[in-house]
């Protein structure tokens, strides 16, 4: 088996096809190479020796030591150098690279090579023994860290200590005699830590640092990483061995990173940030403040410091021509590391750029019309999850600022919470419901979860780049980088800012948009659309084959649907319009009336109420399509709960309350969710489901009677199990259809159909499908009662069976395509069969999760249904399972 793939010199064993096999760094350091690009040689060992690695016990094949040992000898012959020649040794960088980007979640070695020996020829050749040993202690700070296991903080105290006794502020002040000290220290507390002195052979660090890559595979910075991004395990990273370059040879060298258009914003001018005699992970890391690559980016930014175009003007334009290039290329956004050593541009890695839902609409739509790309495709490259984004509030500008410090504004929206310092506290808070804001120094990738809980992310230290920013960016989530203004002091637990002491669990808020940092909670406004949104929705309207509603039950939830886009309501959840605090007292009433009569005069309150409430819906969606479904309470969430609520209630009935009581304990369930709810209390009191329908057509007439567009409700019954159940229901509604039409003398045209929500129903959609004109997969509890797990209970051990690796997903979210999708397409082939022209939809939460929509797409469905907020991505997933 071939383990190990060349590149260098203009030639590449792999190229950008072989992601999965080399990675994605791996692959396009590949590809870059093939395209004459200047990228120092490698080689790349395969994501395939990361799978037999974990299948054999974490030990190699036979065959890879030989293979990669003449990939260094190549790699070698392109650098001029050898690997562990003590004359010219040949350094290395070893990094990973896995399918898809992970970033920071992977380690890093540089310099790899260097010892005792090598060190003093680097010295020499360089001319520069102070570069040569601050590299060789640099190495071994970083070797120990990754590949042996060692604390950064054992390190960091001999440094400090040094500096101490020597009187020196800051690192530059150490000599190339300090350096050699500090590595002798270095290497006799190795020595004492490890009972080994640190390891001399190249070839032994060499497939340390390997080991370590796969290692790091399973670590749990990574886990986590891919659990939150679905990325399968058995992928696996593979092992990028790189000639090193040096970005801090002095000050004609530099390191730094770059996106070729603003990945906030979209805007087509390169941005980027980068640091002069630097090394590496410097500018990602956030330790230093770097530097505008443009002149144009630095006088809008304001900075003092000059742009890497006035700097190093040549090594600026080749960067440039290669950026433009590569972004033809790959005809998308690209971000991009280089290093300029003694004046001459490295390149080490292109990949497609993480940006912002905003910037991801920019890009695409600009893209498209600059011809690199078809409107499909920039349909289909918008990550129709990350639309959430762009539905984020923003802060008021009306509202007073109390500004108590200013950041970079690393990723957009704004974001109120208590004041945490520590990821641990933000996800307590999270679990106990309260928002907050981390607020860190800086993140490393062990704060994802805590970032992952917060509602933003404020740090005081690190650019546009630093992790907190484009972790942020990617989660979605608002975040103020660098505000340096500000000052964490972890002693004693405050954020200090301008003179004021702010502690734990204190309110603030911050705004992704302007990098300000406020006292207290403000204002917020929803967000405004952009034109590339709507740009980009047309273009999804055209290219996508499903209709999409809106779960919707106010005329307000209606009205944002329709500015969303909504073709119609899915689902309008008639118990839900009466938790209203005015309302809940006659559902009440209703629910708890212990005879028919008491009953009817329950309803008799809740009749112009449904009525008036459905006049409204039919106005505003003005002949849409609009669903209603029938009563479906699960009934412990109306019952009367406090002594309060029992005296009011009883007193509206004028009963008792102790009587009142009894009844509540006569109504409670064991299972409510399989209880009494649905068309089961249609069944039971069917006086209940005629008053339903009574509004309804009376909305229906009072529309049709106003003119416009006459509504066609579709009257839906909840729960059906049986086909006889539904005839029950269907004959009340029937009736009192033509009560209503002969009372008003209007003509109404209707449906009767069903929710398919529960396993029998599918099984038997043909039998129901002779009295339902129309599906609805209700897959909420279709997924409860096809897993036996309950909705309610499901959230306390479904966590647990995805850490275990039971399920991959949770089904409540991601409809579970194998068991339930098995079901709705037994159900969907059944119901046709029986009446060809029957409407099928879905209203269930997965109605909004595109991987469902996709699945909804491939059985033919005819619309989905999901929360008003989640329309646009359900337009967007339509068309892109349609393309
Ligand atoms: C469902 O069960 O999927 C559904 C839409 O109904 P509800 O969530 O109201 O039970
Ligand atoms: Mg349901």
């Amino acid at each position: 088996t071939k383990w190990v793939y060349v590149f260098g010199d203009g030639r590449a064993e792999g190229s950008a096809g072989d992601k999965n096999l080399l990675g994605g760094k791996g692959a396009n350091l590949a590809e870059m190479c093939s395209l004459g690009l200047p990228v120092p040689p490698g080689f790349t060992v395969t994501t395939e020796l990361c799978a037999h690695y974990y299948a054999n016990d974490r030990t190699y094949p036979d065959e890879l030591k030989p293979q990669v040992e003449a990939a260094l000898e190549e790699v070698g012959k392109v650098a001029g150098r050898r690997f562990g020649d003590p004359a010219k040794p040949l350094l290395v960088s070893v990094r990973s690279g896995a399918r898809a980007s992970m970033p920071g979640m992977m380690d890093t070695v540089l310099n790899l090579g260097l010892n005792d020996k090598t060190v003093e020829a680097v010295a020499a050749e360089a001319g520069d023994a102070r570069f040569a040993y601050d590299s060789y202690r640099r190495f071994i700070q970083m070797y120990c860290n990754v590949v042996l296991g060692l604390d950064h903080d054992v390190f960091e105290e001999i440094l400090e200590e040094e500096k101490a006794r020597l009187g020196y502020e800051v690192d530059t002040e150490f000599t190339a005699g300090d350096w050699q000290n500090v590595i002798a220290l270095y290497q006799s507390k190795i020595e004492a830590e490890l009972g080994a002195p640190f390891p001399q052979d190249p070839f032994e660090q060499l497939w340390g640092a390997v080991g370590a890559v796969f290692s790091s595979w399973m670590n749990h910075r990574a886990v986590t990483y891919r659990r939150l991004h679905d990325i399968p395990e058995s992928w696996g990273t593979a092992v990028n061995v790189q000639a090193m370059v040096f970005g801090n040879r002095g000050e004609d060298s530099a390191t730094g990173v770059a996106f070729t258009r603003n990945p906030s914003t979209g805007e087509k001018a390169l941005y980027g940030e980068f640091l002069v005699n630097a090394q590496g992970e410097d500018v990602v890391a956030g330790i230093r403040t770097p530097q505008n690559i443009t002149e144009a980016a630095r006088l809008e930014a304001g900075s003092d410091k000059p742009s890497l175009e006035k700097l190093m003007p040549e090594a600026f334009a080749s960067f440039i021509a290669i950026a433009d290039a590569l972004e033809r290329h790959y005809c998308d956004m690209q971000d991009l590391e280089f290093t300029i050593e003694r004046g001459k541009l490295w390149m080490l890695q292109t990949r497609s750029g993480k940006r912002t839902a905003s910037a991801a609409l920019k890009v695409a739509v600009d893209m498209a019309t600059e011809g690199l790309i078809t409107r499909e495709q920039a349909v289909a490259r918008i990550d129709a999850a990350s639309l959430d984004q762009l539905l984020h509030p923003t802060i008021d500008p009306d509202a007073p600022r109390d500004v108590i410090g200013i950041g970079l504004p690393a990723s957009p929206g704004a974001a109120t919470g208590a004041i945490v310092f520590s990821s641990e506290a933000a996800e307590e808070a999270k679990a106990e419901g309260r928002p907050v804001i981390l607020v860190r120094v800086e993140t490393s990738p062990e704060d994802i979860h805590g970032m992952h809980a917060a509602e933003g992310i404020l740090t005081t230290r690190g650019g546009m780049t630093s992790h907190a920013a484009v972790v942020a960016r990617g989660m979605g989530k608002p975040c103020v980088s660098g505000a340096g203004s500000l000052r964490v002091d972890h002693k004693t637990g405050v954020l200090l800012a301008m003179g004021q002491t702010f502690k734990k669990g204190d309110v603030i808020t911050i705004d992704g948009a302007t990098g300000q940092v406020l006292k207290g909670a403000v204002p917020m406004l929803r967000p405004e659309l952009s034109g590339d949104f709507s740009t980009i929705m047309g273009w999804a309207d055209e290219a996508r084959r499903m209709k999409v509603r809106a779960n919707a039950e106010t005329p307000a939830d209606a009205r944002t649907a329709r500015s969303f886009g909504a073709e119609g309501i899915g689902l309008c959840r008639t118990e839900h319009m009466f938790f209203d605090d005015g309302r809940i007292l006659a559902m009440r009433e209703m629910i708890l009336a212990d005879t028919e009569s008491e009953r009817r005069a329950a309803l008799d309150k809740l009749l112009p109420m449904q009525r008036s409430d459905f006049t409204e819906i039919f106005e505003v969606m003005a002949g849409l399509p609009v669903t209603i479904r029938l009563l479906d309470p699960p009934l412990h969430e109306f019952l009367p709960k406090t002594e309060e609520e029992i005296a009011e209630v009883a007193s509206a009935m004028g009963v008792s309350a102790e009587k009142l009581r009894q009844r509540t304990e006569s109504l409670h369930e064991f299972n409510p969710m399989l209880g009494h709810r649905g068309c089961r209390l249609a069944v039971s009191y069917p006086e209940i489901a005629e008053m339903q329908a009574r509004a309804i057509f009376e909305a229906a007439a009072e529309a049709a009677a106003k003119a416009g567009a006459p509504v066609v409700p579709e009257i839906m019954v909840p729960l059906v199990g049986m086909l006889s159940e539904l005839d029950f229901v269907k004959a009340r509604i029937d009736a009192v259809a033509k009560k209503v039409m002969g009372e008003s003398g209007i003509a109404i045209d209707y449906l009767v159909g069903t929710m398919i929500e529960l396993p029998r129903a599918a099984l038997r959609a043909d039998e129901i499908a002779g009295s339902a004109e129309f599906f609805s997969f209700g897959t909420n509890d279709l997924t409860q009662t096809t897993f036996g797990i309950s909705r309610d209970d499901a959230a306390s051990f479904l966590e647990i069976y995805r850490s275990r690796n039971i399920i991959e997903q949770d089904p409540f979210v991601s409809l579970d395509v194998d068991g339930v999708g098995e079901l709705v397409r037994i159900a969907v082939e059944k119901g046709r069969a029986a009446r060809g022209d029957i409407k099928l939809g879905i209203c269930g939460e997965h109605g909004g999760d595109p991987a469902s929509i996709r699945f909804c797409e491939t059985v033919g469905l005819d619309y989905v249904s999901c929360s008003p907020f989640r329309v646009p991505i359900a337009r967007l997933a339509a068309a892109q399972a349609a393309i």
